[in-house]
């Protein structure tokens, strides 16, 4: 007899890890199919979550939401898989002009801001509530611990093996209640859920070998993270599209930030799945009852997908709304 799942996942990135273990923290049954694509969004984060961000230092969406839930989800993934894969830090943003100085002191009056303010001097700014997570030991240690409950399949999912009847999706021969697509920018090879305009955006970030020893994540044009003795992560660039446009300008600003001659370890590349109002895609198939989608975590899948997920979670389990701001139907067909 097959056995029967409550969910099926397809995609085990940022995605698709935050709603297995939502569902694993809520006794739920699951399967995770992944086929070990390259050149994942997740393989190339640098795992930086911050309430500050972009180039004009605004406040994140939902800044407050997210970042109550952020680290205490991850801890609490931790301590199950008995691995350290975040680690808290404040952001130290130098400054480059007085005009600098001036806006940050600005900001430091409102209450919405001061918060997340640690400490402002002449040169620069540090920010609280921020750290990174270790994306690869995450998702790495979780397809381990997955695998050992019989929980991760290898395989890819493609047309020939979803199959859709009587307003319901199966894919391959296996019996589950629900299935959650949560394989990023791949969702666009796929002719389920083509509406959604998911737009590509690559990126690059390395692995560099310097003796650079900031007890902060630097922000400067790039952001550095010391992830160990003489080791950094550094990114990450922009593109709109799928090509790979290089790392020049990651290594042009590492140098500036270190100021030390430094070993690269490893390129790293991927393609976010971004929509163009920059907030996530989560919600349920118009026209197959058992279908559900988690994507479009742009470039804060890390501080997005634990609140995504419950979101999603309590949609499809307890009939709660979905906040709008996430919520698929959004998008006008
Ligand atoms: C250079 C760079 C730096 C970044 N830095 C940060 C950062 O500091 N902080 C942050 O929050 N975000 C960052 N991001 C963004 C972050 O990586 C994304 O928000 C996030 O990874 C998206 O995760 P995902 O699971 O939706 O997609 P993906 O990472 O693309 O994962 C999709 C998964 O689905 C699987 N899959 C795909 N197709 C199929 C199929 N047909 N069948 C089965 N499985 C399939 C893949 O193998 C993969 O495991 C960065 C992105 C880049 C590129």
């Amino acid at each position: 007899m097959t056995k029967k799942y409550d969910y099926l996942i397809i995609g085990q990135g940022i995605a698709g890890s935050a709603f297995a273990w939502n569902l694993y923290l809520n006794d739920k049954s699951f399967l995770i199919i992944d086929s070990k694509e390259k050149n994942t969004a997740s393989e190339a984060a640098l795992g930086i979550y911050n309430p500050i961000t972009g180039r004009r230092n605004s406040l994140t969406w939902n800044a407050d939401k997210l970042f109550d839930t952020t680290e205490d989800f991850y801890l609490k993934i931790g301590n199950i898989l008995g691995k350290k894969i975040i680690s808290k830090k404040n952001i130290y943003r130098p400054f480059k002009t007085n005009r600098d100085l001036n806006d940050w002191n600005i900001r430091a009056e409102n209450t919405k801001f001061k918060k997340y303010i640690k400490k402002i001097d002449n040169k620069g700014i540090l920010t609280s509530k921020s750290g990174y997570l270790d994306v690869l030991k995450y998702l790495t240690e979780s397809r381990k611990y997955f695998k050992s409950h019989n929980r991760y399949i290898e395989k890819k999912v493609n047309s020939k093996n979803i199959m859709i009847e009587d307003r319901k999706i199966v894919i391959g021969n296996i019996n589950a209640k629900y299935v959650v697509m949560c394989i990023g920018i791949n969702q666009k090879n796929l002719d389920l859920f083509s509406n959604l305009p998911l737009r590509p955006v690559s990126g690059n970030s390395i692995l560099a070998e310097v003796n650079f020893n900031s007890t902060h994540i630097v922000n400067n044009k790039i952001s550095v993270i010391n992830t160990s003795k003489n080791n950094v992560h550094a990114g990450s660039t922009y593109h709109n599209g799928f090509e790979n446009m290089g790392t020049e300008k990651i290594e042009k600003q590492l140098k500036e930030i270190v100021q030390k001659k430094y070993k690269i370890k490893e390129y790293k590349f991927g393609v976010r799945p971004a929509t163009r109002d920059r907030r996530p895609f989560v919600g349920k198939h118009s026209n197959i009852d058992n279908l559900y989608i988690l994507n479009g975590l742009g470039s804060k899948g890390v501080s997005q997908s634990p609140y995504c997920s419950k979101e999603l979670l309590n949609y499809i389990e307890f009939n709660k709304n979905l906040d709008q701001e996430i919520n698929i139907e959004r998008i006008k067909t």
